[in-house]
C-alpha cells in the first residue's frame, strides 16, 4: 500500500476534512501543517488519477464533526474568558468528545493502521488553538507551569479558564507579643463563633482566639494588591505566639489564589502591608516568586537565634552564669519532646546542637541570653531543663531554677544555603 492508496481508502469513507485526513500521517514531513498535509495528499492522489480535484468542506467531516473549522473560534473565546487577567503564560488543553476519539480509531482500522497512528485531535486541537489564542493575549505558550491553564470542552462547548496562583516571598518581623502566626480557631466553639443559638463567650463570637495574627495582616493585603480570590500564608516555622520576631525576620510566602495581576510593585506593596500591619508586624525583602518557594521556606533546614529574658528562682554569680553558657556553646542537646508542646506530636529523645550560647546578667535574678542553635531546638526548655526532659540546660548547668521570661526570635537562616536563592525568584 502507498501512501496515496492510503489516501484514496480514506477519502473514500465520507467526506473527511484536510486536518483530520493529515493528521493521519503527522509523523511524515515536519514542518507543514495537518491541513496542509491532508490536502496535498488529496491533490496528489487527483494528479495520480487524473481526476478533478475534489475539496471537502471541514464543516461536512464525519471525524470531526466540523471541530477542525473552529480553531480560530475556540482562541478567540477561550482569549475573552480571560480578559480581566494579566498573564504571562498559558497553556491549552482539550477535552475530546468520545464520539470523536471512536471516530479517529474507525478512520485508521479502514487503512489497518494503528488506533493511535499520526496524532491524536486532542494534539492537533490544543496546538492550533494555543497557537491562535497567541494572537489574542500578550502571552507565551508554557507547558511547565503556565499562569493560565485552558480547558476547550468540546462536548460541552465551554471554554474552562484555570488561573494558577501567584507567590510573594519575603520576611516577616513580629514586633509585639500574643499574635499567633496564623488564625487560631477558637477551641471551645470549633471556629463556628457559635454555642447553639448564642455566640460563644470564649471568642466573642468571632470564631477565632486571637483577633490578629501575622497572616491576617499580610495576606489579605497581598491579596487584594493582586486582586485573587483567596491567600494562604507558608511561614518558615513559627514562633510562639508570645515570642517576637526581631532583626532579620522570618521567611514567608503568600500564595494568591486566582490571581487577575501577577505584576505588583513591590516596594509599594511592602509600604501597603506596613501601612496595614500598622507596627504589629512589619514585612521586608518581598519579591516575586515561584511556587518552589513554598516548599523552601517550608522544608529548608534553618538554624535560629533567640534572645531570651531568664529569670532565676535564686541569685546568680556573674562568672557562673559565663561557665554555665561556656558549657551550653557549642553542646549537643538531648530534648525529650516538651510537655508544652502539641499532644499529637510524636514523643521522642532529639539531639540537637546549640551553636553559640552567650549572654549576661542584668541582675543577680536576672539575665538576657542569645542562642543560636540548629532548627527543632526548643529554647524554653534549653532553659529552664524541662524537669529533666533537656539536658543539658541552663538551670542544671547552673542548679537554679530558671524559666523564660520573655523571647525573641532574631533570625531565621538557612542551615547550608540562604532561603534567598535567585532561582526561586520570578
Ligand atoms: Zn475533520
Ligand atoms: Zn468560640
Amino acid at each position: 500500500m502507498t501512501l496515496l492508496d492510503d489516501t484514496r481508502q480514506l477519502t473514500a469513507t465520507g467526506p473527511v476534512c484536510d486536518a483530520c485526513l493529515g493528521r493521519v500521517f503527522a509523523d511524515r514531513s515536519f514542518g507543514l501543517t495537518n491541513a496542509e498535509r491532508g490536502r496535498s495528499l488529496r491533490i496528489a492522489a487527483a494528479l495520480d488519477d487524473d481526476d478533478d480535484f475534489d475539496p471537502v468542506e471541514t464543516a461536512d467531516c464525519w471525524v470531526c464533526e466540523g471541530r477542525c473549522a473552529e480553531f480560530d473560534d475556540w482562541a478567540a473565546r477561550a482569549a475573552e474568558t480571560v480578559d480581566d487577567v494579566a498573564f504571562d503564560t498559558y497553556q491549552v488543553g482539550t477535552r475530546t468528545p468520545p464520539l470523536i476519539e471512536e471516530n479517529e480509531r474507525l478512520l485508521r482500522e479502514e487503512i489497518g493502521a494503528e488506533p493511535d497512528a499520526g496524532e491524536p485531535f486532542k494534539m492537533e486541537f490544543n496546538r492550533e488553538v494555543g497557537k491562535r489564542v497567541g494572537r489574542h493575549v500578550d502571552a507565551e505558550v508554557d507547558f511547565e507551569r503556565p499562569h493560565v491553564q485552558f480547558v476547550l470542552d468540546i462536548a460541552a462547548d465551554r471554554v474552562e479558564a484555570t488561573i494558577n496562583s501567584a507567590f510573594v516571598y519575603g520576611r516577616y518581623r513580629k514586633l509585639e507579643r500574643g499574635i499567633p502566626q496564623t488564625e487560631w480557631p477558637c477551641r471551645e466553639c470549633n471556629g463556628s463563633g457559635r454555642q447553639g443559638q448564642e455566640p460563644c463567650d470564649y471568642c466573642d463570637g468571632s470564631g477565632y482566639l486571637y483577633d490578629r495574627s501575622v497572616e491576617e495582616l499580610i495576606a489579605p493585603v497581598v491579596e487584594d494588591v493582586m486582586d485573587g480570590v483567596d491567600a494562604l500564608f507558608h511561614g518558615a516555622g513559627r514562633e510562639d505566639v508570645d515570642a517576637r520576631m526581631l532583626d532579620t525576620g522570618r521567611p514567608f510566602v503568600v500564595e494568591v489564589k486566582e490571581p487577575r495581576r501577577r505584576q505588583v510593585d513591590v516596594e509599594r506593596l511592602t509600604a501597603d502591608v506596613n501601612a496595614f500591619a500598622d507596627g504589629a508586624v512589619e514585612v521586608t525583602e518581598l519579591r516575586l516568586a515561584t511556587y518552589e518557594m513554598v516548599e523552601r521556606v517550608k522544608e529548608l533546614p534553618a538554624s535560629k537565634t533567640y534572645r531570651a529574658d531568664v529569670a532565676f528562682d535564686a541569685p546568680v554569680e556573674a562568672d557562673a552564669l559565663a561557665a554555665a553558657l561556656d558549657e551550653l556553646d557549642g553542646a549537643t542537646v538531648e530534648q525529650y519532646t516538651p510537655q508544652r508542646v502539641d499532644h499529637r506530636r510524636a514523643k521522642l529523645t532529639r539531639t540537637r546542637d546549640v551553636y553559640t550560647a552567650t549572654g549576661e546578667l542584668t541582675d543577680p535574678r536576672h539575665a538576657t541570653v542569645e542562642i543560636h542553635g540548629e532548627g527543632g531546638l526548643y529554647i524554653k526548655e534549653l532553659v529552664s531543663g524541662d524537669e529533666g526532659r533537656t539536658e543539658p540546660s541552663l538551670a542544671d548547668l547552673l542548679g537554679v531554677d530558671a524559666h523564660v521570661a520573655a523571647l525573641d526570635v532574631l533570625t531565621v537562616e538557612g542551615e547550608d544555603e540562604p532561603f534567598e536563592d535567585e532561582s526561586y525568584f520570578v
